[in-house]
């Protein structure tokens, strides 16, 4: 690695790397930050500025920085069996072992799991699979799938559709054919007077008024995050997805969990269908699986799918030249080990989700926040600009880049989508590490707050 300074690395990052989800000149212009190094929940950028990162990366670093045990798992595969693939009949011990463990971490009626290295081609295979269990079955007029404005599913052509992100739909034609949305559960934007509980049963109606608006022989699957997190860390009320389990079951069609952030223990149980109560025929994982460490995801199949596509389906033609690397699977090993040798599920259910959660509430207080929302480990702040109306600043003020900035400045990483300020930090933080993230927001909120009277904002 060369040793160079930061508006040298800025400098050859802007004139060759184009980043995700960027306006490249923008970027150009300011310069990205670059990071060097981490440790635990901590970042540090070139410029040796120490940051908690409570984001965990991007939604995935759920074992925090460091871990001895994936770095080891990863070298001593890399000299073994750096890759084989597991086309033509072959298969390889890490990936065998690592279907196995998956199978006893998840929800008993799933037993098997097809590999990915992404959360979109994770996605991706859904929809492949959901089609075609529905051809093998002989009906394939069954092709929608339903989705959820501003859900995310991943930046492939088939994520991005089956996602509700508008900015992404306007960009290459998309949603691809026969992919639809309906509004997601989002009281305090959407509820207006009705209790959440209200609010969850009509929030989840509008998949009823959708598949038969549809036409319920043309609707082949529902696909949901438990919690948004793209979206904004959107916590569904409680009757929501029951109420969803209920209509899917009622005109026969699968669900899908897309656990690519819930799943690995971040809602306090290893997958959020099972803190959100439902029963998914197929779930979409990633991120956590592998602590982030290396890319891995795929899509675990449960026995109804399993089933159909085993005894009836003769070849599936879909795969990838990476689908259960025996690299990323040991190290996906390695962290489902770790976190079951820590106990971090129970404990983000009994212990740090709570804490979370109590410290959220406080922050509730703050003049300038609407309403807050945790579930397990994540957790969202919603800045707006009258609390007794749930009146939002004007979108084009961008008050939660405002207070974005205020975060970066303040060593703390924390993200806005709008005027919502959203945090998933590592499973691994002390309860004292909360309390240290906590102190930053209630400062950088204060430091919003001065700036927008400042700015004549309020
Ligand atoms: C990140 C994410 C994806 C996409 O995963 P990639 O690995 O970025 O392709 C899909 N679904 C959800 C819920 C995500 O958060």
């Amino acid at each position: 690695m060369t040793s160079r300074t930061t508006a040298e690395w800025q400098a050859a990052d802007a004139r060759h790397f184009l980043h995700p989800f960027t306006d490249f000149k923008d970027l150009a212009k300011k310069g990205s930050r670059i990071i060097k190094k981490a440790e635990n929940i901590y970042l540090w950028d070139s410029e040796g500025h120490k940051i908690l990162d409570a984001m965990s990366g991007l939604w995935c670093v759920n074992m925090g920085y460091g871990q001895q045990p994936l770095i080891d798992a990863a070298a001593q595969q890399m000299k073994e069996l750096p890759f084989y693939n597991a086309f033509f009949q072959t298969s390889t011990t890490p990936a065998i072992e690592l279907a196995e463990v998956l199978a006893e971490v998840a929800p008993p009626h799933f037993q098997h799991v097809f590999f990915t290295s992404s959360g979109s081609e994770g996605n991706d295979t859904v929809v492949r699979m959901v089609r075609r269990y529905w051809d093998v079955l002989g009906q394939p007029n069954r092709q929608v799938i339903i989705g959820r404005i501003n859900g995310y599913h991943g930046s492939t052509m088939a994520g991005a559709s089956l996602g509700g992100m508008s900015g992404m739909h306007a960009q290459g034609g998309l949603p691809i054919p026969d992919i639809t949305h309906i509004d997601q559960p989002h009281w305090y934007e959407l509820g207006g007077s009705q209790s959440r509980d209200e609010f969850g049963i009509t929030a989840a109606r509008w998949l009823e008024d959708k598949i038969l608006a549809v036409g319920p022989d043309r609707v082949a699957a529902f696909i949901g995050e438990p919690v948004q997190g793209a979206g904004g860390v959107i916590v569904p009320p409680a009757t929501y997805w029951p109420e969803i389990q209920r209509i899917c079951d009622k005109y026969g069609i699968l669900l899908v969990s897309d656990e690519v952030i819930c799943g690995f223990g971040r809602t306090g149980n290893w997958f959020g269908c099972e803190t959100m109560g439902s029963k998914p025929d197929l779930m979409t994982f990633a991120k956590g699986v592998t602590s982030g460490y290396i890319p891995l995801g795929g899509v675990m199949v449960g026995e109804r799918i399993a089933k159909v596509l085993i005894e009836q389906g003769g070849e599936f033609n879909h795969g990838f030249t990476y689908s259960g690397h025996p690299t990323a699977c040991a190290v996906a090993l390695a962290n489902i080990r770790l976190m079951r040798e820590q106990d971090v599920v129970r404990k983000v259910r009994e212990e740090l989700g709570p804490h979370l959660a109590q410290r959220f509430a406080e922050l509730a207080k703050h003049p300038l926040v609407g309403e807050v929302q945790t579930c397990g480990m994540m957790g969202a702040v919603q800045l707006v600009k009258d609390k007794a109306t749930r009146k939002a600043f004007d979108s084009a003020l961008e008050v939660g880049m405002v207070c974005r900035t205020h975060c970066f400045n303040n060593g703390l990483i924390m993200r806005a989508v709008g005027d919502r300020m959203i945090v998933a930090p590592p499973l691994v933080m002390t309860v004292a590490q909360i309390d240290e993230m906590a102190d930053l927001i209630q400062k950088v909120l204060d430091l919003t707050l001065a700036e927008l009277n400042q700015r004549g904002w309020l």
